[in-house]
């Protein structure tokens, strides 16, 4: 008997775990695919919004704004890359001026702090490439971007090195029973528990409608983007939105914290929760709103493309606590943008939920600290040389594009949780993030892949299930 089953392992779910994990308690995290950090949570702006943006007395506003508070702090205890590079919001137009004091105002009440509207000769010292048409801009210093797989994959170590188990390729199938009496049924057995989180991204409405009578729908809204080369580094060097004015909302422009320039998103809803494909028409889409706010956007560079679907909930709020009529099943869902955000005060606030219902006590062992992946190109040259005598791999680069070497892919599938597919990897270490996309270190991946695993070649997977990259020949010509 379990105390919590978690549905889903994204950073929602991750966040969740992680802060259940400061006390004793049997819990378990079922996840759908291979890895932690496979839905909404790899697909996304990155961005860790200021929290102007939500209505004020939204649980969206008030998670927002904790969240971005704890973010540096967290960054820091669990070691995944973050930068408080600061956000505009720039007008295009002066007509549109009253909704820039409008978002102003909101932040404030939400309060965020340090935000002030700048005029166009600070925001052109600000960002160089700004258009000709913009006259003014929300700024928010305490905005930044963080690397979303960096902070899910963290928070999931960290839960998992503190007792919580995760099982993958596990998918919840139904949920039977009631307040401290739940059978989950999964492809991979039944997990009998205390009480249930629901986690489950797009698919949350699924499992709350399946157990409550006050029905949630949930939306997928689809979101594409360009990534463009690290050539492009400086181009912006804090993220550029564009105030909703005459020509729509607009698509912003950001740096990334591993030096790219990420371009987007459209937003169109559907009814095609795994809809995750690029589009011809979306892709223009952004190309043209990006040139409405900065001039000579190098979208020339694009290395890829790529879409994420927002949970939007009809509501447009997050769909959090205690469900009314089904006590000991907690929801998580509806969690959109800024869920990325939000993610450690979501954490943090439903674990604790949990923890009241079930009269859990504190973990004594419970360790909040997380050494990452160990990066030698943030070693003076002198140290990296000295970390290659003593582990040769660390000298054998894999992904020319990234500098990965060996010694990065090898910690990425050993540690707690590690990689057991070429995006598990790619997640962790970047090898194949570059301009190449993985045509170069692919095979050589595979190599270290099925080796380490002790599998064949023909097993390893791009992202699991039936995602094999040798097809179609003997085993015995491998
Ligand atoms: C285009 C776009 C831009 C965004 N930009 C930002 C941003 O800049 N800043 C920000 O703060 N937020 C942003 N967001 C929102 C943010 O990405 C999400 O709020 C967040 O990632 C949601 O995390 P999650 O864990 O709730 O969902 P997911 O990451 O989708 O995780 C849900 C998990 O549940 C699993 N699952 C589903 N069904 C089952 C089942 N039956 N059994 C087991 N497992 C199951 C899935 O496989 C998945 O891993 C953006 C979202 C999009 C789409």
């Amino acid at each position: 008997m379990y105390d919590v089953v978690i549905i889903g392992a994204g950073v929602t779910g991750s966040a969740i775990a992680r802060y259940l994990s400061r006390y004793q308690v049997k819990a378990v995290v079922l996840e759908r695919d291979e890895d932690v950090c496979t839905g909404t949570s790899k697909a996304n702006s990155a961005i860790v919004h200021a929290g102007y943006d939500a209505a004020n007395g939204s649980l969206m506003a008030a998670y927002n704004v904790r969240g971005s508070e704890m973010m540096p702090a967290l960054s820091k205890e669990l070691d995944f890359a973050y930068d408080q590079c600061g956000s505009l919001v720039v007008c295009l137009d002066e007509a549109d001026r009253p909704k820039l004091q409008a978002l102003y105002e909101n932040g404030v009440k939400n309060g965020v702090k340090g935000l002030e509207i700048i005029e166009r000769d600070r925001l052109l010292e600000l960002e160089p490439n700004i258009s000709d048409a913009a006259v003014a801009a929300l700024w928010a210093p305490t905005g930044g971007i963080v690397c979303p797989f960096g902070l899910t994959i963290a928070l999931a170590e960290n839960a998992y090195t503190n007792g919580v188990e995760f099982r993958f390729n596990t998918e919840v199938r139904e949920i039977k029973g009631s307040d401290g009496a739940f059978t989950v049924v999964t492809n991979n057995g039944d997990f009998e528990t205390k009480t249930v989180v629901n986690a489950a991204g797009v698919y949350a409405d699924v499992f709350h409608n399946a157990v409550s009578e006050k029905k949630i729908n949930i939306i997928p809204r689809k979101g594409e983007y360009l990534l463009l080369d690290h050539t492009t580094e400086g181009f912006v060097t804090h993220t550029v939105f564009q105030l909703p004015g005459k020509f729509g909302k607009g698509v912003l422009v950001t740096p990334t914290v591993h030096g790219n320039t990420l371009v987007g998103p459209t937003a169109l809803d559907g009814d095609d929760k795994e809809g995750m494909n690029t589009t011809a028409a979306g892709l223009a889409e952004v190309i043209e709103k990006s040139a409405l706010a900065l001039k000579n956007v190098p979208t020339r560079q694009v290395i890829t493309s790529f879409a994420g679907l927002r949970a939007h909930e009809e509501g447009h709020e997050f769909v959090i606590g205690e469900a009314a009529d089904c006590p000991g099943f907690f929801d998580a869902a509806g969690i959109e943008s800024p869920g990325l955000s939000s993610s450690p005060a979501i954490g943090l606030d439903v674990a604790d939920m949990v923890a009241k219902k079930l009269g859990l006590s504190l973990n004594p062992n419970y360790n909040g600290e997380r050494k990452g992946i160990l990066d030698p190109k943030k070693l003076t040259i002198e140290e990296r040389n000295e970390l290659i005598k003593k582990e040769p791999a660390y000298g054998q680069i894999i992904c020319r594009c990234e500098s990965v070497s060996e010694g990065e892919i090898l910690d990425s599938i050993r540690r707690p949780l590690g990689a057991k597919s070429l995006d598990g990897v790619k997640r962790r270490v970047r090898a194949g993030m570059g301009r190449c996309q993985a045509g170069f270190c692919s095979p050589r991946v595979m190599e270290i892949l099925a080796r380490e695993l002790n599998v064949d070649q023909a097993e390893i997977t791009k992202s699991g299930g039936n995602s094999k990259l040798i097809v179609g020949i003997a085993k015995d010509r491998i």
